[in-house]
């Protein structure tokens, strides 16, 4: 499988390649994101929002698990990390299965119930204003999603 790796030098760089991402994405889509606190998964959240035209503020739902917001398509935001040690199901299928765009943070929690066509992107941290963003597409869709992005 080729490998699809990002860097970016600044918080806002992230912003703006997830809010690329977001005009490639349809109904449905399932992005999963994976990296260390701190990472920058809610800071690509973020940009993925504003691609959708979330006009909200978008900030963790750690306490929540999830939130959804109103843009050109809905988006539901979760945070499962406090889902580390169960296996609670919180309906993840209605949103997976939905008219909305999911993006997961700690995703690899709750392996059980992700949809198997879905992207995921893993994120390091390299330096205080830099990140490693490394995308992997499962299915054609995702694949040339990425091929879009960043080639
Ligand atoms: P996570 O959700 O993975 O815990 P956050 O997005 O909440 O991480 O936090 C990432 C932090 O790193 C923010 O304070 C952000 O300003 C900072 N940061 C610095 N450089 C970058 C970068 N290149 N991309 C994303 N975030 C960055
Ligand atoms: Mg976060």
């Amino acid at each position: 499988m080729s490998e699809h790796k990002a860097e970016t030098h600044s918080e806002q760089e992230t912003i703006r390649l997830a809010e690329r991402l977001a005009l490639l994405l349809k109904p449905g889509d399932v992005i999963t994101l994976e990296g260390d606190l701190g990472a920058g998964k809610t800071t690509f959240t973020k940009g993925v929002a504003r691609g959708l035209g979330v006009k909200r503020n978008v900030n963790s739902p750690t306490f929540t698990i999830i939130k959804e917001y109103q843009g050109e398509l809905p988006l539901y935001h979760m945070d499962v990390y406090r889902l580390e040690d169960s296996d609670e199901d919180i309906g993840f299928s209605e949103y997976f299965n939905g008219e909305g765009i999911s993006i997961v943070e700690w995703a690899a929690f709750i392996k059980e119930y992700l949809p198997d066509n879905r992207l995921n992107i893993k994120i390091t941290y390299l330096d205080e204003h830099v990140r490693l963003l490394e995308f992997r597409p499962r299915g054609d869709h995702f694949a040339s999603v990425v091929t879009e992005l960043i080639g």
